[in-house]
């Protein structure tokens, strides 16, 4: 069998290069090992921010296992609608798992079944799972991941989720929500090293202040199972102390799923954590091979994913060179969530770029002292010398949804004077635009102050 574009994986990079080259009315397969849809749709992005729906609307369901319930209806909504899109598309699904017999060859082995299929063009979108260190009592049942997490059968009443990467702090404040006492554990002395420094403050304050107890510094050195007359628990030596919790959240990096894929044989390069080297149009070091998604690494987001994926397909179709927006954005769906598009203060400042801090807390907007949100921010990076809006860094309620208005500034070259002149809707978070360019720019015509 041969098709114009095999593409393995069917996440958000794998579905979205499938029906952009459909869109261009070429011959495509998609082959899948587990469910359709991809870690986003079963293990990743969407049961973790249903779990937060409902964690944040106690409406939505009273326990964690009500709230678990909920995302499991979701998930299968979203598979549904993926299985229609393929459908309307001509896309061929076939399930099994592919490895690479070379550049242009792929082997589907499903139930015992071989079946060796052609493609002018292959996208390899296989993503990644979660990162299990050896030492770790993965047995116990009181050790989970990202993905067995989902499956909890239980209603714990504490939990310890060790690393604080986006992950992790997510799922952290997602149970301290639903009402499990969380310790966050980071082996760092900070964290979300990545994301602008002053928001990371205001959110270990909010953890703090909501009852999750965060550890920066120190190390779970052994983790055990006890038998307890309130059934298994972890016991955890944190920093030379011994501590107990129902259960524990390991949240220590992803690991790319190239192993079994055939890529050595196919020739093409990994590097040493196992992720795919691709060129700006997302061809590997095989010309006909095209790899997208978390396999390549950074920024590993879903939005991102979607559009590499599109833009894959229509290089491999058309081979006209296609270019990734440079001002994307980046959710973290803590609670408080954090969202944020360009650079950050310290990174314009290591390209030696001067700029102003144009700032609004919530507090400053009359919606955010309705909604009692005080301790939200909005960050305006402002250029000094052309006042253009360089970044936009923000924390609080809607901030993800927020920040695509400065996406949107940033994308036409806005100054930050757009916002001064133009009206906002009143009351409204967005409002905080604003409030910070006035900020900014009365630093701008007081330079010294
Ligand atoms: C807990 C968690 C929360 C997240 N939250 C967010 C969020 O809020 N926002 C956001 O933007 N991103 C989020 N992400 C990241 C997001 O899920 C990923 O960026 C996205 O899933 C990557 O898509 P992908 O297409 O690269 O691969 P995946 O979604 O990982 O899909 C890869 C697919 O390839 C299949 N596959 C692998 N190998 C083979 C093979 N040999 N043969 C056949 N099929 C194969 C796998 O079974 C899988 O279905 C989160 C991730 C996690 C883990």
């Amino acid at each position: 069998v041969k098709f114009d574009l095999v593409v393995i994986g069917s996440g958000p990079s794998g579905q979205k290069a499938a029906v952009q080259a459909a869109k261009l009315g070429r011959s495509v397969a998609v082959i899948e090992r587990q469910q359709i849809g991809g870690a986003c749709l079963h293990t990743g992005t969407i049961p973790s921010k249903s779990l937060r729906e409902a964690a944040l609307n106690p409406e939505l369901g009273r326990s964690v296992r009500g709230v678990m319930q909920r995302a499991l209806r979701v998930i299968q909504d979203e598979a549904e609608g993926i299985s229609d899109h393929f459908v309307r598309n001509k896309i061929h699904y076939i399930p099994g798992r592919a490895s690479l017999l070379s550049a242009q060859k792929v082997l589907v082995v499903s139930a015992g079944e071989r079946l060796e299929i052609e493609g002018g063009k292959i996208v390899l979108a296989v993503g990644t799972r979660p990162r299990r260190p050896k030492e770790m009592p993965w047995d116990s049942g009181v050790v989970h991941d990202s993905d067995t997490i989902l499956g909890l059968g239980v209603e714990p009443k504490s939990m310890l989720v060790i690393g604080a990467g986006v992950i992790g702090c997510e799922y952290a404040s997602i149970f301290q929500q639903a009402g499990v006492k969380v310790t966050l554990l980071e082996s760092k002395p900070d964290f979300l090293r990545t994301i602008d420094q002053e928001l990371v403050s205001v959110l270990a304050k909010e953890f703090v202040r909501r009852g999750l107890e965060l550890i920066l510094g120190a190390d779970a050195s052994s983790i055990t199972k006890i038998d307890t007359p309130l059934g298994p628990r972890a016991e955890v030596v944190i920093g030379g102390k011994r501590r107990v919790f129902d259960l524990v959240l390991v949240c220590q990096g992803r690991t790319g799923n190239s192993d079994g894929l055939g890529l050595s044989q196919a020739g093409v390069e990994v590097d040493e954590r196992g992720l795919i080297k691709v060129d700006r149009n997302y061809r590997t070091s095989v010309p006909s091979i095209y790899a997208v998604g978390d396999i390549i690494g950074s920024p590993a987001l879903a939005a991102a994913s979607y559009e590499q994926g599109r833009l894959a397909a229509l290089h491999a179709m058309t081979d006209r060179p296609v270019h990734f927006p440079d001002t994307f954005p980046t959710g973290i769906y803590t609670i408080p969530e954090i969202s944020a598009v360009g650079p950050t203060e310290a990174e314009l400042r290591k390209r030696r770029i001067k700029f102003v801090v144009g700032r609004a807390s919530y507090a400053e907007t009359a919606r955010g002292k309705m909604i009692g949100e005080l301790s939200g921010l909005l960050k305006l990076l402002v250029h000094q010398k052309t006042r253009r809006i360089m970044g936009v860094h923000i924390i609080g309620p809607g901030a993800t949804e927020l920040v695509h208005i400065g996406q949107c500034a940033m994308a036409f070259g806005a100054t930050a004077d757009y916002f001064v002149e133009n009206v906002f809707n009143y009351p409204t978070l967005a409002e905080a635009y604003k409030v910070a360019a006035f900020n900014a720019l009365n630093q701008l015509h007081h330079p010294s102050a």
